[in-house]
């Protein structure tokens, strides 16, 4: 019983944490960064050389989207950095609750456990008359 009261408490204090841990989350987005180098296709130009990487880089976002990759373009310098660390912030979010979902369980199971526990006390307590109503036959006729 102390055994399962004190798991409890444990959970609780997780799930406590988590949801702390939920207030703090920031801006966030799914998808992955790509980047993109192409050809002009300009006989000129130093992208039509064979060692050229071509121009670029252009950073797009993709993702999919019920089967579909939709994508997005991202302006360089800052954005690229910011949209890396929205993806990450995501990837967080989904780990946060992925655990929230683990310890609600674990918590919805344990309660389960600790009433059991509760009501078997109960009952070896001098077996109270209070928990044995008078019963009635099941009527559930009500008109
Ligand atoms: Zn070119």
């Amino acid at each position: 019983m102390d055994s399962v009261n004190r798991a409890l408490e444990d959970f609780e204090k997780q799930r406590e944490r988590l949801r702390s841990a939920f207030a703090a989350v920031g801006d966030l987005r799914p998808g992955s960064l790509v980047e993109r180098h192409h050809k002009c296709g300009k006989p000129g130009c130093h992208c039509a050389r064979k060692d050229s990487p071509g121009h670029g880089p252009n950073w797009v976002l993709t993702r999919a989207v019920a089967g579909k990759t939709v994508t997005r373009g991202i302006p360089g310098g800052a954005a690229v950095q910011q949209a890396r660390e929205q993806i990450e912030e995501y990837h967080r979010f989904r780990t946060l609750v992925q655990e929230f979902i683990d310890v609600s369980e674990k918590l919805c199971h344990i309660r389960i456990q600790v009433s059991r526990a509760a009501s078997k006390e109960a009952a070896e307590k001098g077996g109270s008359k209070r928990s044995s109503k008078p019963r009635s036959p099941k009527r559930s006729k009500r008109s």
